[in-house]
């Protein structure tokens, strides 16, 4: 029978991060996860660590997206998609939103840090530059300004404007015509494929890797309690279970996260590549370094498995192209990868059903996966310690979550 302390499903950078945070605290875990590390989106995204929030607030195009969409038939996932289209023009703006953004940023925060400390020690690639967001107009910079001042002014988040000149002076790749930008001196960026290699790489000592959950076997007895993780060829025991499959549902509970699909894009071969990490501020496409220059963007709700839209390849990097210099570059990579989106965009991080419950779950993290991942991973080990600071805020009671067979208790 294989029994350990901590059974978690998912190998993302949640669920990494976390067995990380377990596995240094002494616990014996297992991760289940598939061979193909493409399938998370902590693969393929920008890597920002963004406690500017910055990439949290979209613009009209992409609420447009999510409109069209359920234009379309949004299925079984309809309801929580117009959640999800409310919550995107509300969150950030209102009372609540300015609370929720305190919440987050104070993550944020944390994990910046612990990845300023844990970079050299683990060996992957993080820098603190901040972030630029990049306007081409005079009009698209002043209209994110009406929406980004008194967001800054309730959370406390430092940013700088600039001119022309001063975003030349700074980051020589952005193209001369455009018209000024925002710096967020807070931000900082990871190279998501070197942290996931490291935390593998860190744990494979301690931590025992399987194969994918197929099904949650709930204990027939106790109230919400898991009896097992079964994958294809075993029985999984253990004294805690732990969710961390991002947009993907898992046999046996019912969470409410629906897939955003974005889009990435490498290239290779730019004469001129960016330092510094660029939002392209009118079009919300994220440029970032990763060796190769990787854009990434859009923000399409869809369910799991649903071909991709083939001409946003193309439409990233001529977006892209508008805000530096892309002539010979030659793209080298595409990926698709699946944000996880709650209806109140906010993570769901606790325990599934009550204080004796043994399922623990960690997911919803939207655009905020990477920025958040060691503050959740912190959350979620002090919860199997037995203790519970996680803001009721983030817990899963929030919700009416659906067992196969009924409520959870
Ligand atoms: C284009 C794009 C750009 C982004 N940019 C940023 C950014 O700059 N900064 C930021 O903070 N966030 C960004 N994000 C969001 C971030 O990528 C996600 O929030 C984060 O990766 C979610 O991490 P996760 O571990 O929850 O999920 P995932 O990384 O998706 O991991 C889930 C894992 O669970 C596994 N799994 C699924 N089902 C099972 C099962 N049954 N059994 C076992 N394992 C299973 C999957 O294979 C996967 O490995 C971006 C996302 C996208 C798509």
């Amino acid at each position: 029978m294989h029994k350990f302390d901590v059974a978690i499903a998912g190998g993302g950078a949640i669920g990494l991060c976390t067995a990380y945070e377990l596995a240094g605290r002494g616990f014996r875990v297992a991760v289940l996860d598939g061979s193909d590390a493409r399938m998370a989106s902590s693969y393929g995204n920008a890597g920002y660590v963004s406690p500017s929030l910055g990439p949290l607030s979209i613009d009209a195009r992409e609420v447009e997206d999510v409109a069209r969409w359920l234009a379309r038939g949004a299925g079984s996932e309809g309801s929580i998609a117009r959640s999800i289209a409310r919550s995107i023009h509300t969150s950030m703006m209102e009372a609540d939103g300015t609370r929720m953004g305190m919440l987050i940023r104070s993550m944020a925060l944390e994990s910046r840090d612990w990845y300023a400390r844990m970079s050299g020690s683990l060996g992957f690639v993080y820098r603190q530059l901040g972030l630029i967001e990049v306007y081409l107009s005079r009009d698209g910079l002043e209209r994110r300004l009406e929406h980004v001042k008194p967001l800054a002014y309730a959370l406390g988040i430092p940013y700088r404007v600039l001119a022309r000149d001063e975003v030349n002076a700074l980051e020589s790749a952005v193209r001369d015509t455009c018209y000024g930008a925002i710096l967020y001196p807070d931000d900082a960026q990871i190279e998501p494929v070197t942290l996931i290699r490291a935390l593998r790489d860190a744990l494979r000592g301690s931590v025992v890797f399987l194969g994918s959950l197929e099904r949650i076997v709930w204990d027939g007895y106790g109230k919400g309690r898991v009896e097992s993780f079964q994958t294809s060829d075993a029985r999984i025991h253990a004294d805690a279970y732990i969710l961390c499959t991002g947009a993907y549902r898992v046999e046996g509970l019912s969470l409410p996260v629906v897939a955003a699909r974005g889009y990435m894009v490498e290239l290779e071969g730019s004469g001129h590549m960016p330092r510094y990490p660029v939002l392209c501020g009118e079009h919300r496409v994220a440029l970032s370094l990763h060796g190769r220059l990787r854009i990434t963007g859009m923000f399409e709700p869809c369910s799991i498995g649903d071909p991709p839209v083939e001409e946003n390849f193309a439409r990233l990097v001529e977006w892209g192209g508008k805000y530096i210099t892309l002539a010979d570059a030659r793209v080298a990579d595409r990926w698709t990868g699946y944000r996880p989106c709650t209806p109140d965009g906010l993570p769901i991080i606790g325990r599934v059903g009550n204080c004796t419950s043994n399922l623990i779950v960690a997911t919803g993290h939207c655009r905020l996966g990477m920025t958040l991942a060691p503050a959740t991973a912190r959350l979620m080990a002090s919860l199997v310690e037995g203790r519970d600071g996680v803001p009721d805020a983030l817990k899963p009671n929030r919700y009416a979550l659906l067992r196969e067979d009924g409520p959870v208790a």
